[in-house]
């Protein structure tokens, strides 16, 4: 058992690693995307993260206060796209 976990802590550390190597390139790849606001409707700059791709996160808008909903993705081309709801939309 102790030593699955000392592999586990060997992993880690190159992992660590790795993600900083990844982070790097990641810099490079921030993609800025305008959206509008849902609810005041202002048009707002965002930078996009390829490691945000498949997930949803919330951002109060920078204009309105109000908390935008983010769902960030891949297209087929491999380019991050975004899109956003207020939080009282289903989908
Ligand atoms: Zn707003």
């Amino acid at each position: 058992m102790y030593e699955g976990i000392w592999s586990v802590d060997l992993a880690s550390c190159a992992t660590l690693e790795d993600s900083s190597r990844r982070h790097r390139v990641d810099m490079q790849t921030l993609k800025e995307e305008v959206i509008d606001c849902p609810y005041c409707g202002e048009t707002l700059h965002v930078l996009l993260d390829q490691q945000e791709a498949g997930h949803e996160y919330v951002e109060d808008c920078q204009v309105c206060c109000k908390p935008i909903i983010f769902a960030v993705w891949l297209d087929s081309l491999g380019e991050l796209s975004v899109s956003v709801r207020d939080e009282n939309e289903p989908y």
